[in-house]
């Protein structure tokens, strides 16, 4: 009988939708494990979110008032004395930007394993088996880990936990060496804000590196006008400042639940595809047909956007 510590995970006064899937992951480990699901709950207006995070299946919530956005180091102190408190084989985090900055720092300062970006859990008897992919999600490989180990998850992996719960909410006490404390939050700056929020859109047309050249955006933009749809990308085509940050679909980007995604020269890389697999319907247009966007689609057109968007357009016209 072991029992799982998962940390969660917010931002300027608002939790994370992985806050609420961990629940869900951390449960199922427990599980396995026979165990208990204890979260932890660090900065921020801590009672509030443990109200929010009582939710079915989690057994004990151990809050941290300390500052309110997230530090390096009072998560590593903070989670490093939990683990001496509670003893758990597993310490779950977010594969967030907060979990990738303090996991690693945890395991090297408790001796354990890490194991990052897992997609899928389970154990059997001391053995962790830990799912995740690579090559942009065309393998997926299992990880063998035995003992005592902090597991990052990938956030959109595992439901969010709902139902009501009865975990028991107390605050933990923990000792924080303010000397050792290297950064402050001075405040945020949204990078690249703009008109659009393409969150909010019925219909995105997606453009990715198969357009080549910014002067061919125009294609792109075209057959959005005549479907009166929003125009979206991925990474590549923002990294080249040919469309502002806030068209950006993915992990680093936003994600986007459209009832139409149009994704034209898009390979569907991991990162990508984490920003949009929400989306209704997904047409892909690739010449590649084993790019990884055309297992997703729901309608694939293996061909030259080149051809197909300009006939689109004059069809949509
Ligand atoms: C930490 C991290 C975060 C990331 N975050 C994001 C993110 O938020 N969003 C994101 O998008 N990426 C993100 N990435 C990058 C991601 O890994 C990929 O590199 C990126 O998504 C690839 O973009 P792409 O599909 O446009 O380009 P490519 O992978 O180069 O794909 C181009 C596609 O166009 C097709 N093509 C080429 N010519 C034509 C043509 N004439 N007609 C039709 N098809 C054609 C090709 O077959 C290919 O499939 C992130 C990476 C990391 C490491």
């Amino acid at each position: 009988m072991s029992d799982v510590l998962a940390v969660t995970d917010h931002r300027r006064g608002d939790l994370r939708d992985v806050s609420y899937e961990i629940i869900t992951a951390g449960r199922q480990l427990a599980d396995d494990t026979g165990g208990d699901l204890h979260l932890a709950v660090i900065s921020g207006p801590v009672d509030d979110f443990a109200e929010k995070l009582n939710r079915e299946g989690v057994d004990a919530i151990h809050t941290v008032s300390h500052g309110e956005e997230f530090n390096h180091d009072v998560y590593t102190q903070t989670i490093t004395q939990l683990y001496d408190e509670l003893a758990p084989q597993y310490i779950l985090t977010p594969n967030s930007v907060n979990g990738l900055d303090y996991a690693p720092a945890v395991a090297n300062e408790l001796g354990l394993p890490v194991v990052t970006d897992t997609i899928g859990l389970s154990v059997n008897g001391e053995t962790l088996t830990a799912t995740r992919e690579m090559y942009g999600g065309k393998v997926e490989t299992t990880n063998e880990l035995e003992g005592d180990a902090v597991v990052t998850i990938r956030g959109a992996e595992w439901p969010t936990a709902d139902g009501t719960g009865d975990a028991v909410i107390e605050a933990f006490d923990a000792e924080i060496d303010e000397d050792a404390v290297g950064s402050t939050v001075n405040g945020f700056e949204e990078v690249g804000g703009g008109d659009v929020d393409i969150s909010e859109a019925d219909v995105l047309v997606s453009v990715g590196r198969g357009i080549e050249e910014e002067d061919n955006l125009e294609l792109i933009h075209d057959l959005a006008d005549a479907l009166d749809a929003t125009v979206s990308s991925s990474r590549p085509i923002v990294d080249n400042g040919w469309l502002p940050k806030n068209r950006q679909v993915g992990q680093s980007g936003k994600v986007v639940t459209p009832d139409v995604y149009i994704a034209i020269g898009i390979s569907g890389a991991v990162q990508h595809v984490a920003g949009m697999k929400g989306s209704d319907t997904i047409v892909a247009i690739n010449t590649d047909p084993n790019a990884p966007i055309m297992d997703i689609a729901d309608y694939a057109i293996h061909d030259d956007l080149f051809d197909v968007v300009p006939a689109l357009t004059d069809q949509f016209q």
